[in-house]
This record gives C-alpha cells, structure tokens and sequence, in this order.
C-alpha cells in the first residue's frame, strides 16, 4: 500500500510538461540477461512478450550466437546470466547454454515449469555438479490452480508445481513470479501461496517477484512523461542505481542479428537496441520514454533478484 502511495505522488510530480526527458546513465554491468526466443507451448493472453508456439518476434539464439556475449560481459565484470522467453526450454541449445554458462557465474532461468522444463530434468540433473548456481524462477501467477490455469491452460498450475518439486528435490533453488492486483495486500496474498510451498516441499521462504502491469507488447498507454526533473527530485542516486537499465543489459535475436537492448521490459521499441556489443550498450544514456520506464518509476518493478 505505501508503494501505491508514492505512485501517486510521483506520477503527478512528472507531469511537468517542458522539463527535460528523463534518463539513466548505465552504471554497472552485474547481470546480462538472454532472451531466449519468443516461442513458447504456451500462449497466455496476457503475455509481456508475445510469445506462443512458433513465433518468431524475437528468434532463439544458438551457444555460438551468446558465447561472444558471455566472454565480454566477463571482462566489464558481471556477476549473474539470467535467462528469459518465451520458454527457454523450448530452446533445442538451452542445456548446452547452460552447461557453459554455469562454468562462469550463477544463473538464473524464468520459466512455466510445464512440459519444455519437465522434458529436460533428466539433462538438467548433470547442472547440479556445475561451479556455479542454478536458480529457477517459475511463472505461478495466483495462489489458485483455477485462476492461474485461467491463463495459461488446464492443469498447468499442478503440473508447474510438480516440476517445481522435481527441480528442488535436485538441488537447485526455486522462487516464484506473480501477478499482482490493484490494491492487493500484498502480504496476505504471499502467504496465500504457503500450502502451495508445502505441497512442492518449497521452502517457506521461497523469493517470490510481484509483477504489476506492464501493458502487451507494441501497445501504447497513457502514462506520464517521466522528466529529468522528476528523475532527480523523486529518486536519490542510489534508486536510479536500482533500476535495471543501470546495471544490465538484455542480448536478443532479433531479425537475424544480435543486439544488446537497454532492459528485459524494451524490446518492442527500436530506440531501446543500444547496439551490436555491450561495451557499446553501456555507454549509451537509457532515455525513459517506453510506457515500461513509467511503471519501473512509479512501481519500482524489475525482473531482477540482485
Ligand atoms: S508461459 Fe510465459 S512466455 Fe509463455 S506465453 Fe505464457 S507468459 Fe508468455
Ligand atoms: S523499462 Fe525500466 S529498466 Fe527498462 S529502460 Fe525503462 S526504466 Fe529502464
């Protein structure tokens, strides 16, 4: 409820027409996220990408496509690879992205937890020996097996829990995304996922990401110019420094070639591809003009667990 509160504030603090765009200047590289392709089994209507079964918006990048990716990152110092779709089990190299990846930072996969995850257990089981971690965050969007198949299909809340049982009964770490609601007490709505945990033999603990709303991809809503202006007088240095577009970066395939966009939540928006390399990408000033920004500003959303 206090974040709902600054919303407000600072959503009216933006509206000062004339005052200067506001932006990010990237500070760090610590995570390098992978877009995965926009295929998907599954075709939720509420999807932030547009993925579904056969699309090709974003295509899946092969280990020969992200190893350049991988080894410069290294050298500006990132601490995570993080990994996102569509389903990136539907990506016939994700294993073998995985198997190199994991020899040189943690990582981080997003995923539904459904057939593309459940048909690789046997492969993924060999990634626990790995230097590194192994983090899965899987799409449970309510604490209601009929609301979230609503969604995403019929019998995929248990079939994601299973998996989800499966993938931490080998050893590797779960949380969760959600979906959250206008208004919603947050906490009681956590806890709603409790006997859930139980019933996985999750940790009751488990790290779960709240979503709000981001809007489909290509589409427009209304939101307040985020100026410079209310960049500095709303956020300290310190919480520019929080925002993703600051400290990472997102490598998608998109028209054939690779490219390095500004964040997880931009790829539908040219003026986001920052460039064909990540030293390039992160000397280019991130202008906060996407309706996504508004929401980073105002809801302080980010995809990532550092
Ligand atoms: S499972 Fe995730 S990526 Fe796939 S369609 Fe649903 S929301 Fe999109
Ligand atoms: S959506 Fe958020 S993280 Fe991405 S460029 Fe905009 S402000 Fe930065």
């Amino acid at each position: 409820m206090q974040n709902s509160q600054v919303v407000k504030e600072s959503g009216e603090g933006c509206a000062d027409a004339g005052s200067r765009p506001g932006y990010i200047q990237p500070h760090a590289l610590k995570e390098l996220w992978f877009h995965t392709g926009t295929v998907c089994n599954l075709c939720c209507p509420f999807c932030l990408e547009g993925s579904r079964p056969g699309d090709d918006r974003l295509q899946q990048p092969s280990l020969a496509d992200l190893k350049p990716f991988i080894e410069e990152s290294l050298a500006l110092g990132v601490q995570q690879f993080s990994f996102t779709g569509g389903e990136p089990f539907s990506n016939s190299e994700v294993i073998e992205v995985l198997d190199y990846a994991l020899d040189r930072n943690p990582c981080l996969v997003l995923t539904n937890a459904t057939e593309p995850l459940a048909g690789h257990l046997g492969r993924l089981a060999a990634l626990i020996e790995k230097p590194f971690a192994l983090q899965f965050r899987v799409s449970l969007d309510y604490p209601n097996p009929e609301k979230h198949d609503a969604g995403r299909g019929r019998g995929n809340f248990n079939l994601a829990l299973k998996t989800m049982r499966q993938i931490h009964r080998l050893g590797f770490t779960v949380s969760i995304a959600r979906q959250s609601a206008p208004n919603e007490d947050v906490d009681a709505v956590n806890r709603a996922y409790q006997p859930f945990f139980e019933e996985a033999g999750l940790p009751a603990e488990t790290p779960i990401v709240v979503f709000p709303e981001f809007h489909e991809p290509g589409s427009h809503p209304d939101v307040p110019h985020i100026t410079e202006h209310c960049m500095t007088t709303y956020k300290s240095a310190e919480e520019r420094d929080r925002f993703m577009c600051s400290f990472s970066k997102m490598v998608v395939k998109k028209g054939g070639r690779m490219r390095v966009y500004a964040c997880t939540l931009v790829d539908d928006d040219e003026d986001y591809d920052l460039g064909g390399s990540l030293h390039e990408a992160m000397e280019v000033r991130v202008m906060l003009q996407h309706h996504r920004c508004y929401t980073c500003f105002a809801a302080g959303a980010s995809c990532s667990e550092l």
